[in-house]
């Protein structure tokens, strides 16, 4: 596509209640948002880095940055390809000397795909499932919940999300507040509820650095049935990660860890996952995402798509992802009213009885989703424009 003009904007979207994770708490969620704009149309895209850098070394400041002075620049004077325009598969030569910043990378190749999917009158998800079966046509609703003071609360909680149509719910963990908090949610949830835990790297078991082994603490987990430990280790620690799993009964899934396709693979190979956790802004592309996706459905290996406190445009293509075949588990796709009372495009919404809820897919063109401009432009903290 020719790219004339990028637009990047900085939304500030407060969240219903606070969302607390091992590694923070969030509060009011702002993202930068991305719009390319060419002579044949637009594309829009949603940079998954959080407003502090907590989950990984990206944040919403420094993201916004990234776009505006690195990646637009090369975007717009497209030194690699002459003046015909770029298309999505040749994003990565052409951010080929930016190192890291995956999540600024994605979010210009989200809007970049959504640019080039509503020229080919296509969806995204057809777009990242192009080979029989194609995607789904909904998603099962799968709902994150933060850490919670008590597991009473938690067990509430995991009812009313429960009631509200959710079949899968993963529960964030800690050291310390672990065993009492998942017996109560699964006590809450029922046999039938698809539970999940995550620590966001939180334990150890490093016997070298004086007593501490977390693996005992969550080895008691094993009895809860849960369906995965989401990243129990460190991110850079895939050894540990392949001993743990020899110690547990329950399956290991990354997240963190997994920044390539490449390390996936090393992961699954080495026996330090089982399950993947797939975040197309984490790989810096939702091509590769795909990619991994194909991957797993082709080795028989469990995989969902996670989420990142997204608006309702990093949703869209988080479900146009899910809707991929190798999605084979429930993942992070909730309803959009579970984080925010406002959005910048239509709510999705769960569909479904209690516990066995979905959420349509968009089958519209590219995100499939009517972006509300003037809302936009009210959460807007700050927007630049970078023209050719
Ligand atoms: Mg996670």
């Amino acid at each position: 596509m020719r790219i004339e003009a990028v637009e990047v904007r900085i939304v500030a979207l407060p969240l219903v209640t606070p969302f607390a994770a091992s590694h923070g708490t969030t509060s009011i969620r702002t993202a930068v948002l991305v719009r390319l704009a060419g002579p044949d149309g637009e594309g829009w895209g949603e940079c998954a880095a959080l407003p502090e850098p907590t989950y990984s070394a990206e944040f919403v400041d420094d993201a916004f940055l990234t776009i505006r002075d690195v990646l637009a620049p090369r975007l717009l004077t497209n030194p690699v390809f002459g003046s015909g325009g770029v298309s999505s598969v040749e994003l990565p030569a052409l951010f080929a000397d930016v190192v890291g910043h995956p999540m600024a990378k994605a979010a210009i190749e989200m809007a970049l795909l959504d640019f080039e999917c509503r020229s080919a009158n296509v969806s995204l998800a057809h777009r990242l499932a192009p080979n029989p079966p194609g995607p789904t046509a909904s998603v099962p609703a799968g709902v994150a919940i933060g850490l919670l003071d008590t597991p009473d609360a938690l067990a509430q909680q995991i009812a009313a999300q429960i009631a509200e149509g959710y079949g899968r719910v993963k529960i964030k963990i800690a050291p310390g507040r672990d065993i009492e908090f998942v017996r109560a949610a699964r006590e809450a949830a029922g046999r039938d509820i698809i539970l999940v835990v995550d620590a966001n790297g939180a334990y150890r078991i490093d016997g070298s650095v004086g007593e501490i082994d977390d693996a005992r603490a969550l080895s008691q987990l094993d009895e809860f049935d849960l369906a995965c430990i989401e990243q129990p280790l460190a991110a850079d620690n895939l050894l540990d990660h392949a001993e743990l799993a020899r110690r547990l009964d329950t399956p290991i899934c990354l997240d963190e860890s997994l920044t390539s396709a490449s390390i996936t693979r090393q992961a699954l190979d080495m026996g330090a996952c089982s399950v993947v956790c797939v975040k197309a802004p984490r790989y810096g592309s939702w091509l590769v995402a795909a990619d991994v996706l194909d991957h797993c459905a082709g080795n028989d290996i469990p995989a969902w798509v996670g989420g990142m406190l997204d608006t309702g445009l990093g949703r869209a293509a988080n479900i146009a992802l899910a809707a991929h075949p190798g999605a084979t588990m429930p993942g992070d796709i909730s309803a959009t009213s579970r984080f925010f009372s406002e959005d910048v495009c239509p709510p999705f919404v769960v569909d479904g009885p209690a516990g066995a809820g979905s959420i349509a897919v968009p089958t519209g063109n590219g995100l499939g989703v009517a972006v509300d401009q003037l809302r936009i432009e009210r959460l807007t903290t700050n927007v630049d424009l970078i023209r050719a």
